[in-house]
């Protein structure tokens, strides 16, 4: 209806106006007629008229026009002042339709306020989500959260704190806003024995759930922080908890300078963020897992476990680059190969933890001996590689540098180590190669260097050797012999020969069995230059099963046709390799099945090396064969650890002093000390003790005045073949 009067004011004025025009006419109409003057007539009505018009039109501007336009100019100005509102007054259908528009502008203005509101919020959890996205510390996600909440209109305080699992107390990791100093003297406690454990961050944290307090300053919940909370003007908090994989571990805690500043909607959208925290904080976590796993995957991949020195790998990439390195610039760089000397035994007699013990000490001074540009690796077990740089411009200079940083090295690795209760003296060896060599890539520098050092172990070990190629000439002829060493024994190229032993009254008491090769092209090859090579390939198993046969089946025979006496023994020499196996055992119970020869009539003569990998299985399977009838000889004795305390506790026949000790024995005041010493050694055990070696009147004179009971050497007789030594037997008939 309202609207239907307004749009048509304009034809309901004329129709007023014609109305009022025709109402003068009337009222000057009898007036005329008295005075019957046209005249007058006329002018009357034109007074009437313009009287009755200018009374329409105020009232009308009055009424209509007026509010119209004053509505007209509300509306229109309400685009840049939302706060323009309608100030008619009155009863009038105007009035009531500026306030209509009044109430209409107020509700929109606060939809526009809380949306704004809305707007603002939404957009801090999602720059919270860009954070959590870019920020990969947990100290800048926090600082930049609190940051960009406190910018919102009414927010004064935002802190994030987690909890101390030392000491139960929330730690203030970070803060932002106005109102900071309200957190100066604040202290937060989970433990809700304690006041500062009964709050609304204690208790958010607690029960895993948001606390709210829109009347901060009137709630008996908050009453301990009330006098700072009037200071620092905050009317209103709310707390949020903050959880990694489901614990709550600290709180996100917001203050307002409003009371019932945190809506329904407003806390909904904080927890949320809370729970982005959470999840932030998770992610932070799992990403540091990840990274310290590539890290581990890294070191795995690269490094050496027991040392931490870099592994084959990781040598070998660097060696590649520093070969580049070194022909731009010019220089030479040297690979140095090491090798501890007898680390075997060590391994094998104090067991694999000493073993590991003397690595990682070994590692240490490497480390420790290197420049910075120099690089030291292990390649597995004891070898390791160093890698030396820039040791000068010309070949000859580049060879005495490495000389001498290699003497250097050897020199402090020389000390003595100190393993638990043992002090360690290890010599080592080295091989070295040099590089950049005419088309000479990592692989081959590392190769070059371990030919070396393989000559060095080959000639006595505790010293170095540069490559040269007719090393490679070696080592090839190394291979040759391990693939004939492999055919010798189908082609029936090993021979076993016997050298005779003998008391103190000159007589024969047994005979030690030794290995010869007889190659159509190579000749004669002794033992040392094959056994040791028959050790490294495991070859020596094979070979060692088929010496057990031979002298089994010879006994048999000997025992059988009497040329070898019931008194009278064969010692065979057992390699450590062949001992350790599980079938050892076996194997010799089986021969003896076979063959009928009794055990008793073998002495089986182990390095100590053989003895000990575990000496308590080692026990075991020593007293298992002397059940079956066997004796043990410790082969080469004074040359390994020769410690009383296991000799005590192994089951053993016999002590045979190595050759080295007799060689100088007329001279070597050490040498007769040494020899001294094992005598009385055995006689304490209660064991028997043979030398070997014997090849002078003076050495056997020396071994007679000191009770040694058995001698062996050419002093007696060479090593003899098969038939020559049957033939002693007969003699000795
Ligand atoms: P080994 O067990 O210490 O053997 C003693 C070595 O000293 C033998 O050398 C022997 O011929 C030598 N020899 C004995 N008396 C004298 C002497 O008066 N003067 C000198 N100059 N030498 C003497 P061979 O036969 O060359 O054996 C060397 C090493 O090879 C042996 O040392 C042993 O370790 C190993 N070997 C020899 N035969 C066998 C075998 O059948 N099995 C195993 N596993 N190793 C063996
Ligand atoms: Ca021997
Ligand atoms: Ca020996």
């Amino acid at each position: 209806m309202k609207t239907v009067y307004l749009k048509h004011w304009l034809p309901v004025s004329v129709l007023v106006l014609t109305i009022l025009l025709m109402v003068c006419y009337e009222i000057t109409q009898p007036v005329a007629a008295m005075r019957s003057q046209l005249f007058i007539q006329g002018l009357l009505f034109v007074f009437c008229a313009a009287v009755l018009i200018t009374v329409f039109i105020k009232l009308f501007n009055r009424l209509i026009n007026n509010p119209i336009q004053h509505l007209t100019s509300v509306v229109q100005n309400f685009s840049s002042n939302t706060g323009a509102r309608s100030q008619l007054t009155g009863q009038g259908e105007l009035t009531v339709l500026g306030n209509s528009f009044n109430r209409l502008m107020d509700q929109l203005a606060e939809t526009q306020h809380n949306l704004n509101r809305q707007k603002n919020l939404y957009e801090l959890l999602s720059t919270t989500n860009q954070l959590i996205i870019r920020l990969n510390s947990q100290q800048q996600l926090f600082d930049a959260i609190c940051k960009n909440v406190v910018k919102q209109p009414h927010l004064v305080l935002a802190w994030i704190g987690l909890v101390n699992q030392d000491n139960q107390k929330v730690d203030i990791l970070a803060k932002a806003g106005a109102a900071t100093n309200y957190l100066n003297a604040l202290v937060v406690s989970t433990n809700p024995a304690l006041s500062e454990g009964q709050g609304p961050t204690a208790t958010a944290i607690r029960k895993n759930t948001h606390m709210v307090n829109n009347h901060f300053q009137e709630s008996l919940f908050t009453q301990f922080w009330l006098d700072i909370a009037v200071r620092e003007n905050i009317c209103a908090s709310a707390a949020f908890p903050i959880c990694k994989f489901g614990q709550p571990i600290g709180a996100f805690n917001i203050y307002a300078d409003l009371p019932d500043f945190f809506s329904a909607d407003i806390v909904e959208l904080l927890t949320e963020m809370a729970a982005d925290i959470s999840y932030a904080l998770e992610n932070l976590a799992l990403k540091e897992q990840r990274q310290q796993a590539e890290v581990e995957i890294e070191r795995l991949a690269y490094y050496d476990s027991l040392t931490c020195l870099p592994n084959r790998k990781l040598l070998s990439d660097r060696l590649a680059d520093e070969i580049l390195i070194a022909e731009r610039h010019g220089w030479f760089g040297a690979i140095l190969f090491l090798d501890l000397d007898h680390f075997k035994n060590l391994n094998d007699s104090l067991g694999h933890a000493i073993g590991d013990e003397l690595l990682v000490q070994f590692a240490e001074r490497l480390k420790h001996q290197l420049r910075k540009s120099d690089f030291a690796a292990r390649l597995g077990g004891d070898e390791f590689v160093i890698l030396l740089t820039n040791l000068g411009e010309s070949q000859e200079k580049a060879i005495d540098s490495a000389r001498k940083a290699t003497e250097k090295i050897l020199e402090v690795l020389r000390a003595p180590y100190s393993l638990k209760n043992y002090s360690y003296h290890s010599n080592s060896s080295a091989g070295i190669a040099l590089f950049p060599q005419q088309q000479q890539n990592a692989t081959e520098i590392l190769k070059q260097a371990d030919t070396a050092l393989y000559q060095v172990k080959a000639s006595g070990r505790n010293t170095f050797q540069f490559y040269h190629p007719q090393m490679q000439e070696a080592a090839y002829k190394r291979l040759e012999m391990e693939k004939n060493l492999r055919l010798a024994i189908s082609k029936q190229q090993l021979l076993l020969y016997y050298q005779p032993q003998f008391n103190r009254s000159q007589q024969l008491v047994g005979a030690e069995v030794l290995l010869r090769w007889s190659h159509p092209e190579l000749g004669f090859i002794a033992p040392d230059r094959f056994v040791p090579l028959a050790e490294e390939t495991g070859l020596i198993v094979e070979i060692g099963n088929w010496i057990f046969n031979r002298v089994f089946n010879n006994v048999r025979v000997w025992q059988e046709t009497g040329l070898l006496k019931p008194h009278q023994h064969i010692s065979i020499n057992v390699s450590p390799k062949q001992f350790e196996r599980d079938n050892f055992f076996a194997l010799l119970l089986n021969i003896i099945a076979e063959t009928g020869v009794s055990a008793d009539a073998i002495i089986l003569e182990l390095t100590e090396g053989a003895f000990l990998s575990n000496i308590d299985v080692t026990i075991e399977k020593m007293l298992q064969l002397r059940g079956l009838g066997f004796t043990f000889s410790v082969d080469d004795f004074g040359t390994g650890y020769s410690s009383l305390s296991y000799l005590k506790r192994l089951p053993l026949n016999e002590l045979k002093i190595d050759k080295a000790f007799i060689d100088d024995l007329e001279h070597d005041i050490d040498d007769q000390a040494i020899v001294k010493t094992i005598i009385a050694m055995s006689q304490h055990l209660k064991l028997s003790v043979i030398a070997e070696g014997v090849e002078t009147q003076a050495q056997l004179d020396f071994l007679q005045e000191n009770n040694c009971l058995n001698y062996q050497g050419y002093f007696f007789s060479q090593p003899l073949d098969q038939t020559s030594f049957e033939n002693y037997l007969r003699q000795q008939q």
